[in-house]
């Protein structure tokens, strides 16, 4: 197998705590011989599990890279049990220039792995996450939020596993974390995720959707700094006194046809939040003329009972962008 072309330039062993960068050397017109920097911190404490807490996948989602700048900060690895390897912008390239793909090859991190080390910067990103990171970890936490496009509820995403002890492992991990939803991740998920990585690892993982807008939502970000610590004292890694996670709704994506996508182009008058509960048939909203204000506004409304996990977040939209992202209990 080929070997990575990413260097770091901190101890990932040595006790105490470290602040650095994964080093990826990528000769292009902007930075012939320099190098593309993604941060990377290293707490190290008494002998214990290793968390890998990962942020910045996609540029344009920053509650969870100020979540993890913040517990890097607060950290202290005298009172840590493990060692947390933190990546708070992961896609650093892509988070500098506040987008959801990175600027050096327009791909998108989270449909990249198991990657390639031998590809390109996203294909050689996700390879290094794979190949370097992942056989440390003997956990995985992955922020995200919906970004400038789209708001999420607040959730913890698990993915499905046969492995009936990794499946457990992953639902304690998103019960730790607290959110109101817990999304069970099946066979809707992206088999090209950092969350189908983790499963063919077989290493414990949770993702977390936290809000979005491009922005970093302050209680976002408290209900995520809780959450993470909560997922590290559930690993016996710190042993602060925290409080109890809510009782989450379990759900899961039944078909991609339950969303509501733009039926035309216009205005999104959006007459729904994420995380309302909605029944079949319920107007959700209209897309209305802005060009020609003589055009009708066309209604639209939902297809099914469910919970609205995300909608999307343009004023104006084009036919076929996402509205409403449906999901449904787990248990019906
Ligand atoms: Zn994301």
């Amino acid at each position: 197998m080929a070997k990575t072309r990413l260097e770091v330039n901190i101890s990932l062993d040595q006790p105490g705590k470290r602040t650095g960068d994964i080093l990826m050397r990528w000769s292009n017109n902007a930075r012939p011989l320099g190098v593309y920097l993604m941060p990377i911190a290293c707490i190290v404490g008494k002998p214990g599990p290793t968390a890998l807490l990962v942020a910045g996948i996609h540029g344009d989602e920053y509650e969870g890279p100020v979540v993890l700048s913040r517990l890097i900060d607060e950290i202290d690895p005298e009172r840590i049990d493990g060692r947390l390897i933190i990546l708070p912008a992961i896609n650093n390239p892509a988070v500098l220039a506040s987008q959801r793909t990175s600027p050096l090859d327009g791909c998108n991190l989270n449909r990249a792995f198991p990657g390639d080390p031998n590809g390109g910067p996203t294909d050689m990103l996700a390879d290094f996450i794979v190949s370097v990171l992942l056989p440390e970890a003997d956990l995985v936490i992955d922020l995200h939020a919906g970004g400038k496009a789209s708001i999420f509820a607040t959730a913890a995403l698990a993915t499905r596993s046969d492995d009936h002890d990794l499946m457990q492992a992953n639902l304690q991990l998103a019960r730790a974390f607290g959110a109101p939803f817990i999304w069970i991740l099946g066979a809707f998920n992206d088999t090209r995720s950092l969350n189908a990585a983790a499963l063919q690892a077989s290493v414990p993982m949770i993702a977390a959707e936290l809000g979005g807008g491009g922005g970093a939502d302050p209680t976002q970000v408290s209900i995520a700094m809780l959450g993470v610590k909560r997922c590290l004292s559930h690993a016996g890694i710190i042993s602060d006194a925290l409080p109890e996670p809510v009782e989450p709704i379990l759900v899961e994506t039944r078909s991609s046809a339950d969303n509501v996508y733009a039926p035309t182009s216009g205005l999104f008058d959006r007459h729904f939040s994420a995380g309302d509960k909605v029944k079949a048939g319920q107007l959700a909203g209209y897309i209305r003329p802005i060009e020609r204000l003589e055009d009708v506004s066309v209604s639209f409304h939902f297809a099914v009972d469910g919970y609205v996990l995300a909608h999307g977040n343009r004023g104006y939209v084009a036919r076929g962008d996402m509205l409403a992202m449906l999901v449904c209990d787990i248990d019906k």
